[in-house]
């Protein structure tokens, strides 16, 4: 009987074999009634007790195969079913990365006309803008800063692509080097433009070098950009250790983010609200979000409006 109970709850989702039994003839007998209760509510039992008449276990046999024969049409059904969705679902996988491949190819050629754009504004301001009154010269202005804000946003939409794009291999990363080279790279991450603190030692993690570097400028970056005028930007990053990850903080003294826009600040193109004033594209925070997943880890955001941000990546430890 064990083995029996044993068969019966390892099969598939859509098995539930019928069993008929046929107990001895006269009272019910307590071994009967053990069988019967074993089952349970989960077993699909039927009991005939002798003495019974030849017409009950027919039909009692015909119920059983017809449920039997049901069971069988539900597994092919369900074998199509799953067979269609492993298709679509390849289908879709094709068209993601034709999309992909078409944004990264349409995104890159338009940067050339980009670049001639600037070029001639460049040559009007410098060589031309003597014989020119103010207003043409405003113009030429806003064109310059109108397709350099554009070279930013395309710039950015490639950064995303090249995150969509190809395998990636994660390593040990060791981050305290890496955060001191990022530092030194951005002077809006020194002083006298901003403090940024690096509580050490950070514990290294299990990464890809190119996307952390990317990940970790992008939330510097946005630390000491994010803040009320006249406040002086204040930085704290460190790591902490849970179980087998490694938790890396970057906190700040900035402007907070509302509990609402906290989620969709990491898709593309959103920006949070009171952020006119600030220059973006809204594009730095999904290539974080998107560059931490491929490296298998996690990130969000702990803030208050007026409060400051805390932001985190949650990574393997190497
Ligand atoms: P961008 O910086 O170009 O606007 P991001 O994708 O980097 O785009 O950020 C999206 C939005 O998230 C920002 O527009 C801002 O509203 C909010 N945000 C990001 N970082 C911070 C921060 N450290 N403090 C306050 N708000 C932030």
């Amino acid at each position: 009987m064990a083995v029996l109970l044993t068969f019966l709850n390892e099969q598939p989702a859509w098995s539930d074999i019928p069993l008929i039994l046929i107990t001895s003839g006269g009272e019910t007998t307590q071994a009967s009634l053990r069988v019967f209760n074993a089952f349970g509510s989960s077993g699909n039992i039927t009991l005939v007790e002798r003495p019974f008449r030849a017409i009950t276990l027919i039909s009692t046999v015909q119920v059983s195969l017809r449920a039997r024969r049901r069971q069988y049409q539900t597994r092919s059904l369900m074998e199509t079913l799953e067979q269609r969705v492993t298709e679509r679902t390849q289908k879709l996988e094709e068209t993601i990365s034709e999309l992909e491949a078409f944004s990264y190819s349409v995104s890159h050629d338009l940067r050339a006309p980009l670049r001639a754009m600037q070029g001639y504004s460049h040559v009007l301001i410098e060589d031309f803008s003597e014989g020119m009154d103010e207003k043409a010269r405003e113009y030429i202005r806003r064109i310059l800063t109108a397709s350099e804000r554009l070279d930013r946003l395309i710039q950015d939409v490639l950064t995303y692509s090249r995150f969509t794009r190809g395998d990636i291999e994660v390593s040990r990363v060791s981050l305290e080097p890496l955060v001191y080279d990022i530092v030194q790279q951005y002077p809006a991450l020194q002083a006298p433009r901003a403090e940024v603190e690096i509580r050490t030692p950070l514990l290294p993690v299990a990464g890809h070098t190119g996307s952390l570097t990317q990940c970790i400028s992008n939330l510097l970056t946005n630390a000491v950009k994010f803040v009320s005028p006249g406040t002086s930007p204040h930085v704290s990053i460190w790591t902490e250790s849970i179980d087998s990850d490694v938790l890396i903080y970057i906190h700040d003294n900035g402007i907070g983010i509302p509990p609402a826009h906290q989620k969709r600040i990491f898709s593309m193109f959103e920006r949070g609200p009171h952020t006119a004033g600030y220059e973006g594209t809204g594009i730095g925070l999904a290539i974080v979000k998107k560059a931490v997943e491929r490296m298998g880890g996690s990130v969000g955001v702990q803030s208050e409006p007026g409060a400051g941000s805390k932001f985190w990546i949650q990574l393997a430890a190497a």
